[in-house]
């Protein structure tokens, strides 16, 4: 007998037993690797921008797992697509193509505004993506002068790039490095939106310049456009890429297709993730004209589930129904509205971001906490820093539904403030999820 006769279609709920949250979070503490801490909920449903957790409680998701969920959980025509995709073809392997991915790469082209020459390349997620930069930057070797190898990387303090050994070479944090020396070299951390640094740290031995268009992890902090220009300007002018790491940006998150588009910059390449996928795993790399397309060789970079035909029905049905829905229009106008309403807020000390990912600052390191409360007001934001909150949510979420939060926000401050100053300090920072 085959398997399709013995088995009925089912959900995967027929394959787990029913249990309370509390029950789950026991059996996760023993059957998971504890690098992420504590779950804070347990969550078994998802529509549009609510989440259910295992208890039957509502939530307003407003953190997107982490800039992932652009269309929110459960898009219907982006579920049918991954569905039926699934059901014709789920995966080749590289050593064939597939109808959808390469029209995934011709629409982030189109979308990147990409010349002549430009290329895609498929991962699973942003630090492939990003180690596939690595690579690129490395074979970028060839100086304009025989004598100066290039042998450098310049990256920005503040930056976050992921968690594998190249990415975690460009990431700038201690915490996350120091464990895992020694890492690949060759790395600089410059301050951000030091022009007068990045002048004096580029010359012809430098292979590659990596910054994030605004840094995420760091608490949405944004690079200057006149920064982004004068990166272009110089790397152009010592034969440097310049390589741009949108995977938390990219795909719509900051009301454009991709955050550097402010700027009017073209990058010699981009990373994607996040959005990408519309939460289902996927990344890229994009790389500008032929010259940078031409790097890699066959042989020099692969992988076995990247750009497969599910994956890539998935991020061309996310991208259709933002262009369809206009939602990037939304992620402007709802970003705005709360952008202008947060800063009004007794507590809140500065606000950063573009469309739909938001950092605030509080006036005191009660950050952890005030997500810990929103939590119990059934609403889902997250702290980069002790002092920091982050939004971003789906990018289809209403001006109705960012209201509810903004009218909730002062007494989950004030109720954070004063717990914080209880010396409650069992809140952490959830930056180890990402
Ligand atoms: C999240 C993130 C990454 C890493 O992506 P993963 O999918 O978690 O590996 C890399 N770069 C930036 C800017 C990110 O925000």
């Amino acid at each position: 007998m085959t398997e399709e006769t013995a088995l009925e279609p089912a959900s995967a709920a027929t394959l787990v037993d029913t249990a309370q949250g509390k029950e789950w979070l026991q059996r996760y503490s023993n059957a998971v690797l504890g690098v992420f801490g504590t779950p804070q909920r347990v969550l078994v449903r998802g529509a549009g921008c609510h989440v259910w957790d295992a208890d039957g409680k509502q939530y307003l998701d407003l953190l997107g797992g982490i800039a992932v969920n652009a269309l929110g959980h459960a898009h219907p025509f982006v579920t049918s697509v991954i569905s039926s995709q699934l059901a014709t073809l789920g995966h080749v392997s590289n050593f064939f193509t597939s109808p959808t991915q390469v029209a995934l790469a011709e629409k982030l082209l189109s979308l990147a505004g990409a010349g002549e020459g430009s290329k895609v390349f498929f991962a699973n997620s942003g630090t492939e993506a990003v180690e596939a930069a690595f690579k690129l930057a490395r074979r970028n070797n060839t100086s304009l002068q025989d004598s100066h190898p290039r042998t450098r990387i310049l990256a920005l303090e503040g930056g976050f790039h992921g968690r594998t050994m190249g990415a975690l070479a460009l990431t700038a944090k201690q915490a996350y490095r120091e464990p895992f020396e020694p890492l690949p070299g060759g790395v600089e951390h410059l301050p951000c939106n030091d022009i007068a640094a990045l002048e004096a740290a580029l010359d012809e031995s430098v292979a590659a310049v990596v910054l994030e268009p605004i840094q995420g992890e760091a608490g949405v902090r944004p690079l200057s456009i006149s920064y982004l220009q004068k990166a272009r300007e110089l790397t152009t002018k010592v034969g440097a890429l310049l390589i741009l790491d949108e995977v938390q940006t990219g795909v719509g998150r900051t009301g454009r297709w991709f955050a550097h588009q402010a700027s009017g910059i073209t990058p010699d390449a981009m990373t994607l993730a996040k959005g990408l996928g519309g939460g289902f795993p996927i990344g890229a790399l994009v790389t500008f004209g032929s010259e940078v397309s031409s790097l890699l060789t066959p042989g020099q970079h692969g992988t076995t589930f990247g750009g497969n035909p599910v994956a890539t029905a998935a991020a061309l049905a996310t991208l259709h129904a933002l262009e369809a829905g206009s939602v990037l229009q939304n992620a402007n106008d709802v970003g705005s509205y709360l952008r202008s309403k947060l800063a009004g807020v007794s507590g809140v000390s500065e606000v950063r971001g573009e469309g739909l990912l938001i950092g605030f600052d509080l006036d005191g390191d009660y950050a952890p906490d005030a997500v810990t409360e929103a939590l119990t007001q059934r609403f889902i934001i997250n702290a980069p820093t002790p002092h920091t909150l982050r939004l971003a949510p789906p990018l289809i979420l209403t001006r109705t539904q960012a209201q509810s939060f903004l009218d909730a926000l002062p007494a989950i401050l004030e109720t954070a403030r004063n717990s914080g100053a209880a010396g409650n300090n069992a809140a952490q920072t959830t930056e180890a999820s990402e």
